[in-house]
């Protein structure tokens, strides 16, 4: 009795795990489309995306595009030729992918925009990204901080950098950011030496390094040869860098010329490492593991024709139709917190910080 019972669970469990490997290797492909391998944090999405796909029976076609729009379109028009079930694309122009995302819709292909809203096109099924305006919020703190803004007299003297104009997160990253600076900018207790304000004048183009480096070199020589620059808004670790090296080249951060507030974003690890070292004062910790579970999980949904989680559907409309998203929350992290956060969290090892 007792063996035929044994016999009967293990077919039952066989057979469970026959269907279930049948069921896997059934889910289809999954096309994803990254924009560059320039930026550490990019490298980690399309890593996590492929693990967390895999885990879940989906094959996964990832592609980088060396932030050329052209590329990233044949990209995507490849991926649509050979039958992908889903594409998920963190745009380079998020305006540009129009007419493909239409061939895709034709071909029955469901389209989730990553990180990045993609625009004017009514075949964006979902949005899977970070509180993009919360991102520019805490990046504000972190140099209100830094400055002690609440209580100190001031005057001090910010600079402000903004993303690429193509990307929209840029504009709700400035925006966030300007929520809480503006109003010391009113009260005269930050003030843009260089009156350089508003994305037309502080956005960089592809989120470039050396394009931020080369506006700091024009803004500390044309507005800060007698005056010493005390904050310097940045979106983005990269810019971060570029500027550091461009005041670094100046003499800040040696000597009785303190290194400015200087604020990032993605904690990559170059970066956290600057933190660490005391240039970079902040980054904002956004945890690609967790993005590439919430899209893993809206593709899952999607191909089972379940409800797809959303916690937004009022904030992200990209021209055509408000796409229903899902937001995480992102985290503000400085020396203070960093190693709590970074390698408590696991995202990097304590050797990785070295
Ligand atoms: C992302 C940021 C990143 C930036 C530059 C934005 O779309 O949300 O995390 O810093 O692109 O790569």
């Amino acid at each position: 009795m007792k063996s035929l019972k044994l016999l009967l669970a293990g077919a039952v469990f066989g057979m469970a795990a026959l269907s279930s490997s049948a069921f896997a290797q059934d889910k289809g492909t999954v096309g994803v489309a990254m924009p560059t391998k320039s930026s550490a944090r990019w490298i980690a999405d399309g890593d996590n995306m492929v693990k967390a796909l895999e885990a879940k029976g989906y094959k996964a076609d990832l592609q980088y595009a060396e932030d050329d729009i052209p590329t990233q379109l044949s990209q995507v028009e490849n991926m649509v030729t050979k039958g992908a079930k889903v594409l998920v694309i963190a745009s380079i122009d998020g305006t540009t992918l129009t007419d493909v995302l239409q061939q895709a819709a034709d071909a029955g292909i469901k389209v989730i925009a990553y990180d990045r809203l993609i625009k004017n096109s009514p075949n964006v099924d979902y949005y899977a990204t970070f509180d993009n305006f919360q991102v520019g919020v805490l990046q504000a703190q972190t140099i209100e901080k830094g400055l002690d803004l609440k209580t100190a007299a001031g005057p001090f003297n910010i600079e402000l950098f903004g993303g690429s104009p193509d990307d929209n997160n840029a504009f709700f990253f400035y925006d966030g950011a300007m929520s809480v600076l503006q109003p010391y900018i009113d009260s005269g207790k930050l003030v843009v030496q260089s009156g350089q304000t508003g994305m037309e004048k502080v956005g960089t183009l592809r989120w470039d390094p050396a394009t931020a480096q080369a506006r700091m070199d024009n803004i500390l020589s044309a507005n800060y040869t007698d005056k010493k620059v005390d904050a310097v808004l940045s979106p983005y670790d990269g810019l971060s860098i570029g500027i550091i090296s461009s005041l670094k080249g100046v003499g800040y951060g040696s000597g009785d010329l303190k290194m400015p507030i200087v604020s990032g974003q993605d904690a990559e690890v170059q970066s956290a490492k600057s933190i660490l070292a005391g240039e970079q004062y902040s980054t904002i910790y956004k945890d690609t593991r967790e993005l590439a579970k919430v899209t893993v999980d809206m593709v899952d949904a999607m191909a089972a024709g379940t409800e797809v989680k959303v916690n937004d559907t009022k904030t992200y409309n990209n021209g055509v139709k408000v796409v229903p998203s899902y937001l995480l929350k992102p985290v503000a992290v400085d020396k203070s917190n960093l190693e709590e956060v970074l390698v408590g969290g696991g995202y990097y090892t304590a050797d990785q910080l070295k």
